[in-house]
């Protein structure tokens, strides 16, 4: 079942009911008044004849049939009936046709004095009148002729109405529906045009006003984040595909050349030796490659736990005076702080590790004297560590670029490096909530600092 029918379908059952309970009360409400009306004239009839008959002296019963027969009130079927207590006919209105009524109903209302009730289509009441010592039992009953077809056209109107009202509504619903839902429609047929391959399509955003537009603005954004995530995976894979190329041919080249003539040890064994330092800068870009495709994958997974930033920075301080003895690494608190966890933040020490060592490694190796100033310290909810160098510094443009991955700067490329360390240090910094920035002036130096919401 479509939106728009099952739409127009409920719409219809709302309103039709509705209109049914609507039609049902002013029909209930209009025969109950005109019930009461008619026995209310009924009542009146009996007590007029029955005071007539008894009150005025000069009325026997001949000139109250004639009396009854032609008043302008007569109302159509109408009989009177007068008993006595014992339950004799006193008085009857009509003498050819009998009047029948049920066996108790003279005792009822000579036990309740007033009773309502229906003879046939009739409808009867019959009162007690007690003068001068006489129980008189009056009934009367008639036909309400007027106020039945009052009723009959009533329901006809009532009828005719419900279903002409029903059969708008059904219309009405279903053009609603239809027009509600159209602009998903559209947006169907514009997602159904959108592929793999040309994610740069966006939909139709409207005036961003109804909800519909909305959908149209959070579906355009998700194209967005997802042609980012292709276009990072499609230069991820042709930069890594080329930074591999490089050292391969360099290896192959140098196998050639060993293979070319025979050659003395001593060469061989130069040659062998360029081999293993080609491999081992092969392996340490396929561990950098490594850790940055999982970095662009799925970093949600890692565990999360509370460290100091200032453990953080002395394991990689550690860390990389092992491999580069003479680097210096020099650090300075801005403020010692008040208690142990005060530089306390929620992160995955591991990946922390990484971040500041990367930092520390540019800085020692962009820097002819490999020295790097770290200070650390606090600022609102923030826990912050900067590193400064006094090395090549970075121009306007290139800060633009030092974070994407690949991207060396050109005064960079005579340094060992493949341009994945900044990009990594970003990402991790992104799944932190954290922020990195650097400040930097070509041939002065640069200052690199991450800042991460106090723990
Ligand atoms: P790598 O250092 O291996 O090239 P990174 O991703 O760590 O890769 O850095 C990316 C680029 O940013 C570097 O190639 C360099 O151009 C620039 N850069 C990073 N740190 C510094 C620094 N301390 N001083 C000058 N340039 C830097």
């Amino acid at each position: 079942m479509t939106i728009r029918n099952r739409i127009s379908g409920q719409f219809t059952l709302i309103v039709a009911s509705i209109l049914i309970g609507f039609s049902l009360l002013i029909y209930l409400v209009s025969a109950t008044y005109r019930r009461e009306e008619f026995y209310e004239r009924l009542k009146n009839k009996a007590r007029t004849t029955v005071r007539f008959l008894v009150e005025v002296k000069e009325v026997d019963n001949d000139l109250l049939r004639i009396i009854d027969r032609n008043t302008l009130t007569a109302l159509i079927d109408e009989k009177v009936l007068i008993l006595n207590e014992k339950n004799e006919l006193v008085y009857s209105s009509v003498d050819d046709h009998p009047v029948r009524y049920q066996p108790g109903l003279l005792d009822a209302v000579r036990k309740t004095h007033e009773v309502e009730t229906t003879n046939g289509e009739n409808e009867l009441v019959g009162i007690l009148y007690e003068a001068n010592g006489q129980r008189l039992v009056v009934l009367a009953s008639a036909y309400d002729q007027f106020g039945q077809s009052k009723l009959a056209n009533l329901r006809l109107t009532l009828f005719w109405g419900l279903l002409g009202g029903i059969v708008l509504t059904v219309g009405l619903g279903f053009f609603f529906a239809g027009q509600s839902l159209q602009p998903i429609g559209h947006i169907n047929q514009q997602v159904q045009t959108i592929t793999a391959r040309n994610l740069r399509q966006r939909l139709d955003e409207g005036r961003r006003q109804d909800e519909i537009d909305q959908l149209a603005v959070n579906f355009n954004a998700v194209l967005q984040r997802l042609e980012q995530a292709f276009e990072q995976q499609r230069s991820f894979v042709s930069h890594a595909s080329h930074e591999l190329r490089t050292p391969l041919a360099a290896l192959k080249s140098e196998i050639q050349l060993g293979l070319r003539r025979p050659l003395s040890v001593e060469r061989h064994t130069e040659i062998l030796q360029n081999l293993l330092t080609d491999t081992d800068r092969l392996i340490a870009l396929s561990n950098s490659l490594l850790v940055l495709a999982r970095t662009l994958e799925n970093l949600e997974a890692v565990t999360m736990r509370i460290v100091r930033l200032d453990d953080v920075l002395f394991t990689a301080q550690d860390e990389l005076l092992a491999t580069h003895p003479d680097y210096i690494v020099h650090v300075q608190y801005d403020q010692i702080p008040e208690s142990d966890t005060g530089t306390s933040v929620v992160g995955n020490e591991a990946l922390l590790v990484r971040v500041v060592l990367n930092l520390l490694d540019n800085a020692c190796k962009y820097a002819t004297d490999h020295r790097a100033q770290v200070r650390i310290g606090t600022q609102d909810d923030y826990v912050w560590l900067s590193v400064t160098d006094t090395g090549i510094g970075l121009s306007a443009d290139e800060k633009l670029h030092i974070f994407e991955p690949f991207y060396r700067a050109p005064g960079a490329t005579e340094f060992a490096g493949f341009g994945v360390g900044l990009a990594i240090c970003a990402r991790i910094m992104e799944l932190h909530e954290g922020q990195i920035q650097v400040d930097s002036e070509p041939g002065k130096g640069s200052t690199f600092k991450v800042k991460l919401k106090k723990a």
